[in-house]
């Protein structure tokens, strides 16, 4: 299941239905919520998904909620299903059938939240033009950006407004678009601090000129709001401001992430990234920068297209010192604070890049681990695959 977003550009009339849609459907979560929060909290019984469908109906018939016949049924139905769903995780993430990270319960939507969006799911309808719109139910026939093909006829479309004003649609697709053919490089990947990624064969990649300016907008704009008084109508208008400047990094983000991501999967059989468990690092100083960078969402996309492309795709474990040892002859040197970024080997004499060595590291491990899955022929251990010690940290090591 892929997402695939592009921009929409309804007219003045298409958005006015879509403000209208988008307040009944948080009007049915909302009602359905305290349906049920009502119901918990005076001893009864969890209100089961029919239940709160027949009281939507029921509410419909009704001169307070005869409005809400005025938007399409099935985005009504699916804000009752987001609900559902909603609760469903939060039941599993209690007792421990959801793994990760904890979900609370589900809460009121507001008028006010940065997000609005209403789901449109293939039953209702919704359709993609020849002439290249996007049909939406009781809405209209809207202007969509095809910044790039949709490989496959989508299951869903979710149609948002953020913050900054802006409309979407993010589709579902199941897509499956096959291997690419075999390819003979691998590839380790260092992210580093310095720059955003550095490659084994010593290549360093910073982020685009494009990223750097939109975020240097975002902290004048932030900066603007912070000055602006409590209340003020200009403050209101920074606030516009910041959020757009947000979107525009956003994006700008995604773009370099997609791009670099497509190269290095293309052009190797298999890719091998630090395990960076950058939850662990939450609350270090290296935190900001860690999100800044936004490795996360890189690394996930690196994964789902090996997965997509037939490419091999492994994350080496986080206390693997890969800062620590020699690339060139496994002998582990031992910490190394974060300025040093050149060092030479006492064992070998081999000098270094901080970096590239780790990235080189990573690839060895890499290698080791893919080798071991496939049961074939392993090499003698390097030292670096024994050296494990706990706490130390990428950067810190
Ligand atoms: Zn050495």
């Amino acid at each position: 299941m892929l997402r695939y977003s592009y921009r929409l550009y309804p007219t003045p009339d298409q958005q006015i239905a879509l403000a209208r849609a988008f307040g009944c459907a948080r009007v049915v979560f909302n009602d359905a919520l305290a349906m049920r929060q009502a119901a918990h909290a005076s001893g009864k019984p969890y209100i089961t998904d029919a239940q709160a469908s027949a009281a939507l109906t029921a509410a419909k018939a009704t001169p307070e909620r005869a409005w809400l016949s005025e938007v399409s049924a099935a985005v009504l139905q699916q804000a009752l299903a987001d609900l559902n769903t909603a609760y469903r995780n939060f039941f599993d993430s209690m007792t421990g059938k959801r793994k990760g990270r904890k979900v609370g319960p589900p809460r009121f939507r507001s008028r006010k939240d940065s997000r609005q969006a209403i789901r449109f799911t293939a039953n209702t309808r919704f359709k993609v033009l020849a002439n290249g719109r996007l049909r939406l139910l009781k809405i209209g026939d809207v202007e969509v950006r095809w910044s790039r093909d949709l490989p496959a006829v989508p299951s869903s479309v979710t149609v948002i407004k953020d913050a900054a004003e802006r409309y979407f649609a993010s589709f579902v697709v199941r897509a499956e678009p096959g291997p690419l053919p075999e390819a003979e490089a691998e590839c380790g990947i260092d992210l580093g601090l310095g720059h955003f990624a550095v490659l084994d064969d010593g290549t360093k990649i910073t982020a685009p000129r494009f990223l750097r300016r939109a975020e240097k907008k975002l902290k004048r704009v932030q900066r603007d709001l912070s000055r602006k008084e409590k209340g003020s109508n200009r403050r209101d208008k920074a606030r516009v401001r910041v959020a757009r400047a947000h979107a525009h990094v956003a994006d700008a983000r995604r773009d370099f992430h997609h791009k670099l991501s497509t190269a290095i999967i293309r052009e190797n059989q298999a890719v091998y990234v630090e395990d960076l468990a950058v939850k662990g690092l939450a609350r270090t100083r290296l935190a900001k920068s860690v999100h800044d960078a936004g490795w996360s969402a890189f690394v996930s996309m690196l994964e789902y297209k090996a997965r997509l492309y037939g490419r091999d795709f492994r994350r080496i474990g986080r206390y693997e010192p890969t800062s620590q040892v020699c690339s060139a002859c496994g002998v582990k040197d031992g910490p190394k604070p974060l300025h040093v970024r050149a060092w030479q080997c006492k064992e070998c004499g081999a000098v270094h890049d901080r970096d590239v060595n780790a990235a080189t590291n990573i690839l060895a491990l890499g290698r080791r681990e893919r080798l071991n899955a496939r049961g074939g022929q392993v090499r003698p251990p390097l030292a670096v695959a024994q050296a494990v010690e706990a706490g130390s940290r990428r950067g810190a090591a």
